[in-house]
Parts: structure tokens; sequence; C-alpha cells
């Protein structure tokens, strides 16, 4: 594995602050979580894009399921296939457990492949982000027993239809929903403007679900990831009310919409602005109101000076922006301080529930 410059400045500050204890101290989870995220998303320095159904897709799946494997976890490799634009294609998910005191499963899952790339992303935010808190969380909890069962999902394929999740949700038996108590997805945790948590949609309509008598949209892992968030430097934040989305509640293009058709309470945190009037309206994929991100942003309207020709819309997801690089220079420190936030909310959360 490459090291970054960031570690080594960081291992050399260290050690030049404390010289006596700090070689054997491992690095925080917010740190690692950078590193990997480096890894992961950097072209130069790792793997960087890994659009779906790609060869990169393939590399980005084993490296995950190196690292889980390396820190002692039980990993399964689940193949899948979907069909896109009528050819069958493959991918797969990687999913570890960490046993609990409890047999009951809270399930954190988030997409590894990416999307944009002749646009330049490196899908750093969207999802190398959640991938990379994802594992950060897993390598520093590894070897405890928590009070409930946790299961990493890593899914494939999630840019063109939810392949992934949707080959996981369908491989689970009636026993097996059954055990699941949560699920919290990650997809697109850094970013953004502002960190939001999102319930499922109270219109069961919404989810398209083929069983709609089994949908929840029980907004308690959301409410419980907020309150534990006050704890944090960075309260994470509820969308307000647009058309179509009352306050907090998320549609199904998401890895969380297969689930919550199963009936597990869902939580979903991604970063982006919903106060942004953006070519859609307040739907939240305008994520900033930097002015490098519009070609012309009206803080008055709170959107494009002139909604005709505006091109960028506020935009990070699938666009050059999605790259450590541009996000270092566009909002210096903002990922690393959003990965950290989201990699402690989790570690909090795991080992107190509340549920
Ligand atoms: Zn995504």
């Amino acid at each position: 594995m490459k090291k970054t410059l960031l570690t080594l400045a960081i291992a050399t500050l260290l050690v030049g602050c404390n010289p006596s204890d700090n070689d054997s101290q491992p690095p925080a989870p917010a740190t690692q979580a950078y590193e990997y995220l480096v890894q992961l998303s950097s072209g130069a320095e790792g793997i960087g894009a890994r659009p779906t159904g790609t060869e990169a897709e393939t590399r980005a799946a084993a490296w995950i399921q190196d690292h889980l494997s390396g820190w002692g976890y039980e990993v399964q490799n689940q193949p899948f296939t979907y069909t896109k634009s009528g050819a069958s294609k493959s991918s797969q998910n990687i999913v570890a457990e960490l046993k609990g005191q409890s047999d009951k499963v809270i399930l954190i899952g988030a997409h590894y492949d990416s999307t944009g790339e002749k646009k330049g992303s490196e899908g750093a935010t969207d999802n190398g982000a959640g991938v990379a808190a994802l594992l950060a969380v897993a390598e520093s909890l590894k070897g405890q027993t928590l009070p409930y069962t946790v299961r990493f999902a890593f899914f494939g394929a999630e840019e063109n239809g939810l392949n992934g999740s949707k080959a996981y949700a369908a491989s689970l038996g009636t026993a097996d929903t059954a055990q699941l108590i949560a699920m919290v997805n990650y997809d697109t945790i850094a970013g953004g403007d502002i960190v939001y948590v999102h319930s499922a949609h109270s219109d069961v309509a919404e989810y398209s679900c083929a069983e709609p008598s089994r949908y929840s949209f029980d907004p308690k892992v959301r409410d419980r990831l907020l309150a534990i968030s006050k704890l944090g430097a960075t309260p994470f934040a509820i969308h307000p009310s647009y058309p179509g989305y009352p306050e907090g509640e998320t549609g199904s293009w998401s890895d969380h919409a297969p689930f919550a058709c199963l009936g597990v309470p869902i939580a979903y945190v991604e970063a982006t602005n919903f106060t942004i009037n953006g070519a859609d309206g307040y739907d939240g994929y305008s994520q900033s109101t930097n002015p490098a991100l519009w070609d012309c942003y009206d803080d008055a309207s709170k959107s494009a000076c002139d909604r005709d020709s505006e091109t960028q819309w506020g935009k990070i997801w699938h666009t050059q922006y999605d790259r450590l690089d541009k996000m270092a220079e566009l909002f210096p420190g903002r990922v690393q301080q959003q990965l950290g936030a989201n990699t402690d909310l989790m570690i909090r959360f795991l080992k107190e529930p509340g549920l």
C-alpha cells in the first residue's frame, strides 16, 4: 500500500510533539479513514474511478475484502449478475460480520462503484467516503463484542440500479430478515455543505416495493443517529421539507431502499444542501453554494443567476469535482472533517445503539 504525504506529515507531527509514546499508537479511525479514501479513490495514489461493471470495480472489491480479511473478519464475497443495456453484467458484494451479544443485526452499507469518470470524477465523495469510513470503523471495532451483531456490507453496481443491495436483500430468507433491526446507508457522506440523516418516506408508493405491506418508514434509526451526532463537533441535520418530501424523509434512489421494502428501519446519511433551489427545485442534488461550482450563483435567490443558462448547479457527485485534489482546492479540510464525523458517529452508534 502506498503511503500518502498526509499520513507521513501527521506521523511526523505526532512524533515531533510527543516522541515518547506515539510510535505504538494506531492512527485514530478518522485519520485512517482518510488514508483509505486516498487508496481507494485517488488514481494517482490508488485505484481511482471504479465505474460500474469495470475491472477497476472488481479491483476495489478485492481491496476491500483484503482489508477485512487482514483484520480477522470472515468475509463473504457474494457474486451477482444484473442486466445493463440488454447485456448481462456481473459484480459482487463484500460482507463481513462482527458477532455481538445479541444475534440481532445492525447492517451498515456503502457502495464502492462510482460514475462520472468521463467528466473526471474519481468517486471520492460518491462513494469512496462511505466505504473508507466503514472500513475504518470495521478496523477500529475488530475483536470487540458489541450489543448487537454488526454486518458491514460493501455493495457493487449501485450506480446503475442499486444492483448490489437489491441482490443482497433478495438473498435474505425470512429468518435472516427478521434478525435485521436497522440498516444505515452511507452514500456520499462528505463533500456537500451539510451532512444530513434521512429516514425512508412516509408514503410507501415512493419505494415501489414488491411487497408494500412489509415496508417500514420508522424514523428511529435516523433520530438516534441525529441525537448521537449532537455529542460530536458537527451535529448532523435533518433536511427541510420540500415538495413531495416531508422534512427528513428521502426517496428510493440509494442502497437503503431494498431494506426499507423488507420492513427494516433505515437511515441514510448524505452530504448535500437542501436549501438551494437547484435545477429541479429543493431536492438536494445541488450540494454547495461555493461559487466555483456554479456558472453564477445568486445568494439572494439561493439559485442560479440565470436558471436557463446554468450548467453546473452546485453539484459535486458525478462531476469533475468529485476527486480529492479538487475537493482539497475548493474546500480545504472539509472531506477529512466530514469523514471523521461519520466515522465517530458510527462507532458511537454501534457501541450504544439505543434501539
Ligand atoms: Zn452514491
